[in-house]
């Protein structure tokens, strides 16, 4: 037993060497890792469908291709360039999840209507049922004509 322990002490040890001064897992490996998962359940649901090999084979490709990032970013002893990668995927992924969440939350709301202004980008929210009005964008002053 005791040899046991000490191999896998080894083990750890020698991982944890082999592993300083590299990238291992961040959110966008995380992210890959369940990109991965999506497009093998995809691969066989494609399959079961089209039951053609030339399918089979592209989502293969698509799987090799995505493990290999993966693995590239794991084992990358560039950290400035990998931590701005997943940087940048925090970022777009933290704003894709907010316009959705936006979207979602507007969809359900059934008392107000939302009007983008055109000029600024600012989303008013007026209350439904007021007919023709005529909205002042709150942030620029920009008139937006609204059916309510
Ligand atoms: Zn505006």
């Amino acid at each position: 037993m005791e040899s046991l322990q000490n191999a896998l002490q080894k083990l750890r040890v020698a991982a944890g060497r082999f592993m300083l001064g590299r990238n291992g897992m961040d959110q966008l490996n995380y992210a890959l890792l369940w990109g991965y998962l999506i497009v093998c359940l995809a691969r066989a649901l494609a399959l079961a469908l089209t039951r053609s090999a030339l399918v089979g084979w592209a989502f293969d490709i698509l799987t090799y291709i995505v493990l290999v990032v993966m693995a590239f970013r794991i084992l990358s002893r560039n950290l400035p360039k990998r931590q701005a990668e997943n940087l940048r995927w925090l970022d777009w992924w933290g704003r894709t999840k907010r316009i959705t969440d936006g979207a979602i939350k507007r969809h359900r709301d059934k008392e107000h209507k939302y009007y983008t202004c055109k000029q600024c980008g600012t989303v008013c929210r007026v209350p439904t049922g007021k007919g023709n009005i005529i909205i002042t964008c709150p942030k620029c002053g920009a008139k937006i004509q609204a059916k309510t």
